[in-house]
């Protein structure tokens, strides 16, 4: 049994290697804008497919019999790209979603539904932000007129001129989110609610010094998709197909 497997997350990566221990043949696919990334093992495929249609083509002639949307919970146009592609060719075709975060005791989130609903609440909340949203939508907070700190894996481009910026790619922990929140004097964390244990630091670090957080919420799945919350499920549900 061939599957495609969509990453370019922590689970795919896990993903991937479970497969391949159940002598699944398995293609990575990552969408190669990241420099440096970490690779899943067995096969990997880098960039985009050109569209749904692409998509469906190119699992018709890598004779691809299931697909795993194992991307992030951001990636939304992947997602959308993905479910069509497999409807078109009737391929089954799961989506693999980490759960999102929940708020706890001494938590201050404010939730909006998009970044730039996000941008225009954080003047009102704090007047120094965390920006921990990657750097595709940075730029939606260029004109928020407060201080801001930016942290991204890669270098956005064009840089920004008006935030202060730091490259790191985690994991973090929390006395050094504590660290970091605390040099900077940060008073508003802004975030995707990208779930997951590995970015969790920063919210635990902004919960003990009461720093409030926005967190930005997933888009939708498209309607009627198989979805799963865990690496164990999609194992099950390859080896209940083969
Ligand atoms: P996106 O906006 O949903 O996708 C834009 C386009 O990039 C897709 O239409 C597709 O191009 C290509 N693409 C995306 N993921 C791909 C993949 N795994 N393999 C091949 N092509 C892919 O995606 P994004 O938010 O830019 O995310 C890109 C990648 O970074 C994803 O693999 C995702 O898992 C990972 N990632 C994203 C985030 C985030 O916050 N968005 C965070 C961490 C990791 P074509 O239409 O040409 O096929």
């Amino acid at each position: 049994m061939k599957v495609l497997v969509l990453g370019g997350t922590g689970e795919g990566r896990e993903l991937a290697a479970r497969l391949l221990e159940r002598a699944c043949e398995v293609v990575s696919s990552l969408a190669g804008r990241t420099t440096d990334a970490r690779l899943p093992v067995g096969e990997v495929r880098h960039g985009g497919f050109g569209g749904a249609d692409g998509l469906a083509r190119w699992l018709r002639e890598n004779s691809v019999d299931a697909v795993v949307d194992a991307t992030h919970p951001f990636a939304a146009t992947m997602t959308e790209h993905a479910v069509a592609a497999a409807d078109e060719i009737g391929l089954p075709l799961l989506v693999l979603r980490r759960p999102g975060w929940t708020e706890t005791p001494g938590d201050r989130w404010h939730w909006v539904e998009t970044t730039d609903a996000a941008a225009r609440l954080l003047p009102d909340i704090g007047s120094r932000a965390f920006l921990t949203i990657g750097r595709q939508a940075l730029h939606a907070f260029a004109d928020a007129g407060i201080w801001m700190l930016a942290r991204c894996v890669d270098p956005p481009e064009p840089p920004p001129t008006w935030c202060t910026l730091i490259l790191d790619r985690g994991p973090y922990d929390v006395a050094g989110e504590l660290t970091l929140l605390r040099e900077h004097r940060i008073d508003v964390l802004v975030t995707k609610d990208s779930g997951g244990s590995q970015t969790s630091a920063k919210l635990v670090a902004a919960r003990e010094l009461g720093v409030p957080v926005v967190v930005i919420r997933r888009p939708a799945l498209p309607a009627g998709v198989e979805v799963v919350d865990s690496v164990d499920r999609v194992v099950e549900w390859v080896g209940a197909r083969r």
